[in-house]
């Protein structure tokens, strides 16, 4: 099967930085599937996730990728004078859909987040959580066939990115949408993911297959032993 998304020797060198960011790096997302890509700081994830979503362009290299992708960011990117429901109707009706239709729509999606009592709140009234639950409602909103999630919980706290966790896991089950995932949490990858992408230094070092059932307990076993599997790599 074609894949969804393929980056073939992509290398990436960004203007006023000497150090190549990505360097012929290549991979296959297929349709539907999950995947983590993981590494040290500074190693090109974001780079990749930015490529895929089209913000920035190769250097070299090929790259294929649907037109209708959805970024999540780390803090939810809000717009913080617009109320939960403005923030997601915005990005339905910059689509063409009236401002009643919108408003009706971006309702499913904030309800789907379990935001429903929080419609007319504005940014600065919700938690972290519950500002990174409305970036997820408005990604999601225009039905994208990819989600790109840039460490989309590295600002919450254990008890939160656990239930988002939960929340990811049950939107990928029941949408059957492509997720691709940067984290810097070997536990949280092994948790959530098909496919860990280890990457050191711009290039692919390994991809670990993660064939684990889900529900997974990020203290299970069966998690522990991939996570340290990967840990040896990732710290060779
Ligand atoms: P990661 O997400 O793994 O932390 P990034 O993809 O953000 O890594 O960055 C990879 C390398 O590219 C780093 O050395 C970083 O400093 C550099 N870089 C990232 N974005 C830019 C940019 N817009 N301009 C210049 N250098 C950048």
């Amino acid at each position: 099967m074609e894949p969804i998304i393929s980056l073939h020797n992509v290398t990436k060198t960004y203007l006023a930085h000497e150090e190549i960011a990505l360097h012929d790096f290549s991979v296959a997302i297929q349709k539907g599937q999950f995947v983590c890509l993981i590494g040290p700081s500074g190693c090109g994830k974001s780079t990749v996730l930015k490529i895929i979503a089209g913000l920035e362009t190769p250097s070299a290299g090929t790259i294929t990728r649907p037109e209708n992708i959805s970024m999540v960011f780390q803090n939810g990117a809000l717009f913080p004078w617009l109320s939960v429901s403005d923030n997601v109707s915005t990005v339905l009706q910059a689509q063409g859909m009236t401002k009643k239709e919108a408003r009706k729509k971006s309702g499913e999606y904030i309800d789907m987040l379990g935001l429903g009592a929080y419609t007319d709140k504005f940014p600065r009234e919700l938690s972290g959580g519950q500002r990174q639950r409305v970036g997820i409602a408005r990604a999601l909103a225009v039905k994208p066939s990819v989600l790109l999630l840039d460490e989309p919980f590295s600002a919450l706290d254990p008890k939160m990115t656990h239930e988002l966790h939960l929340d990811i896991l049950k939107i990928w089950h029941e949408t059957k949408i492509t997720i691709v995932m940067v984290s810097h949490l070997i536990e949280e990858a092994v948790t959530l993911a098909q496919d860990v992408v280890l990457m050191k230094k711009g290039s692919l070092t390994e991809t670990f297959p993660i064939d684990i059932p889900y529900p997974r307990h990020e203290r299970g076993a069966s998690v522990l032993s991939e996570v340290e599997k990967i840990r040896r790599v990732f710290f060779a």
